[in-house]
Formats: C-alpha cells, sequence, structure tokens
C-alpha cells in the first residue's frame, strides 16, 4: 500500500484512499501545482541573486481564515493548478535551475510528501543540485517528514502560534498549537544549526495576528528557550486579509516598540524583522500568469507549456 491509499501524511490523519477521494487537503494522488517560475520577495538569502525557483502547490492540509493563497489553497474552491506526473515534476525541477534559481523552494508540499522525493530522486539522476527548501506551515507531522527531511537543506517554517484559541481563529484547526511542538522537535533535531548563507539548517516565520501580540510574546519566549542558536526568525508584521472588505488595524507604534523590545529581551538576534509601511500588494493572483507585482516574479516556461496545454484540451 502505497502512502495515499489510506492517508496519515499531516496531523490531520484522514486515512482516506487518496487514489479515490479527497480528504481535507482538498487533492487526490495527482500532483497538482498552481504556480512555478522565479520569486524575489523571499528573504535575501533564499532569494539570493535570481530568485528562489519556487513549486507552488495545489491544496492545504489547513483552513486558514485569511489565506493569502487562497484561490490555491481549496478554501474557496477555485481550482487554478495543473496535474504532474511525478517524471514531470522532476523536469520542472531542473528547469528551474535552468533559469538560475538560488534555491528550489517547495511550497506547501505536505501533502504530496512522496511524489516529491520521487521526483527529487529523478532529478538529482539527471543532474539536479539546488539547495532545497521546505516552505511549510509547520502542520506536518514527523513521521511524513522523515521521507523528505533526507533532501532538504533549509526548512523555512512558519510557526504561526502556540495558542489553541488563535490557531483556531486564524489557522481553522486549533490542533496547530499542539502538531507544531512535535513537528519542531523533528526538525530541530535534523537541523539544529543555521547556516543561512550556505542556506543550511532552519528559519522559522512567524506572522503576528492582529490583536495577539501577547501570544507573540509568548511565542517569542519559547523560540528564546527552544530554538535560539539553532533557528533564525522571520518576524512579519504586516497581516493583509485577501479581501478587502475585512479590516484590520495595522499594529501600533507601541505594538512595533513592544516587539522589538522583546526581540532585546529574549536575546533573539539571527533573522529578519519585516519592516511596517511596505505598500506592495502581495496577495498573489493565481490565475495570471505572473501572480505577483511586476518585478517581483518570472514565469517558468515549462510549468506555463504544461498549464496551457492541460487548459486547451
Ligand atoms: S494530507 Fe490530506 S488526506 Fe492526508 S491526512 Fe492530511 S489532509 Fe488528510
Amino acid at each position: 500500500m502505497n502512502a495515499y491509499e489510506r492517508c496519515e501524511l499531516c496531523p490531520n490523519l484522514c486515512r482516506v484512499d487518496r487514489t479515490r477521494r479527497k480528504g481535507i487537503c482538498g487533492q487526490s494522488d495527482t500532483v497538482r501545482i498552481a504556480w512555478s517560475g522565479l520569486h524575489r520577495g523571499e528573504e535575501p538569502p533564499v532569494t539570493g541573486k535570481y530568485g528562489s525557483g519556487m513549486i507552488f502547490f495545489c491544496g492545504c492540509p489547513l483552513h486558514c481564515q485569511f489565506c493569502q493563497n487562497h484561490q490555491i489553497s481549496g478554501k474557496a474552491g477555485e481550482d487554478v493548478g495543473v496535474n504532474f506526473s511525478v517524471s514531470e515534476l522532476a523536469e520542472l525541477m531542473l528547469s528551474l535551475q535552468r533559469m538560475k534559481a538560488t534555491t528550489l523552494n517547495l511550497v506547501t508540499g505536505t501533502h504530496f510528501i512522496p511524489s516529491i522525493a520521487s521526483a527529487l530522486d529523478i532529478a538529482i539522476d539527471k543532474g539536479f543540485k539546488l539547495p532545497v527548501v521546505w516552505n511549510s506551515s509547520g502542520y506536518e507531522r514527523p513521521e511524513a517528514l522523515a521521507l523528505i527531511d533526507p533532501y532538504i537543506d533549509l526548512y523555512l517554517v512558519d510557526v504561526k502560534s502556540l495558542d489553541e484559541k488563535v490557531c483556531s481563529l486564524f489557522c481553522g484547526r486549533k490542533e496547530y498549537a499542539k502538531a507544531i511542538i512535535p513537528c519542531m522537535d523533528f526538525i530541530l533535531k535534523h537541523k539544529s544549526y543555521t547556516d543561512l548563507e550556505r542556506l543550511k539548517g532552519t528559519l522559522v516565520r512567524h506572522l503576528v495576528f492582529p490583536g495577539t501580540l501577547p501570544k507573540t510574546l509568548e511565542f517569542l519566549e519559547w523560540y528564546s528557550k527552544k530554538c535560539i542558536d539553532k533557528c533564525a526568525l522571520s518576524l512579519m508584521v504586516q497581516f493583509i486579509p485577501p479581501k478587502q472588505d475585512v479590516i484590520f488595524p495595522p499594529m501600533s507604534d507601541d505594538e512595533y516598540e513592544m516587539l522589538l523590545d522583546a526581540l532585546d529581551i529574549f536575546g533573539i538576534e539571527d533573522g529578519f524583522v519585516q519592516e511596517r509601511g511596505d505598500d506592495i500588494l502581495w496577495i498573489p493572483d493565481f490565475r495570471e500568469d505572473v501572480p505577483f507585482p511586476e518585478g517581483f516574479a518570472d514565469a517558468n516556461e515549462y510549468f506555463l507549456s504544461i498549464k496551457r496545454n492541460q487548459y486547451s484540451k
């Protein structure tokens, strides 16, 4: 039995046969990709000189209420993806390398781990050499991560919150608060160092959700005890709901100062803090060939050729 036939790839543990029906992630056993190309909006070492080689997978085991990728994560039910065989996925990885991508950046691949591992085997046999970034929500099972860890150079992993109420409100799953602990235990066991120049280790992302600064301070305390000297931190402060009819007040000056003070108090130095006032519209539109703001991304031609081929049938 392969892993898709009784799927336990993520903490939802649907145990459905994905060769016949879909689980909570909304995906069958066929890899579906929403977009691929170079992207220059990741953290500087991940972006590098020419851009990170992104593969955005369709579907997601979480159902975040304000997901910026809602067109492809399944919540809104829009269907903009393209089916890929494992050998086509390998070819896509190789074509990102030919585009001079700095990294292969696998975005929300949790529910396709077995296919991604097989594709990496094929690509490596054919000369694939890029550092591999596992760009993950953190809603993972160690048992599944063990299948992909041997291929991963850098974990770019969200720790969204350790608080059940915040997780329930913003991630659609209160279980996230518990699941992130064994996920991080696994990651720190396997990548307990960070060398961003060599694109190795673990970069933890945390976005401050509106009105939850005290919970972020709790997260920072946890991070200082568990992750300091092992990871780098990417702290993001600009929460942008995808639909403009939902308004959240931006972080105040006092809150921002409190956040920076907390980094000092907890001795957190390695990483990045997002500046406020960035007015670039970061909500991607995956119906476009290039879903991101002008100048920030270049589509992969191999991906576009498969997309056009499928959509013309
Ligand atoms: S990967 Fe999908 S089908 Fe499998 S357990 Fe998670 S949500 Fe369910």
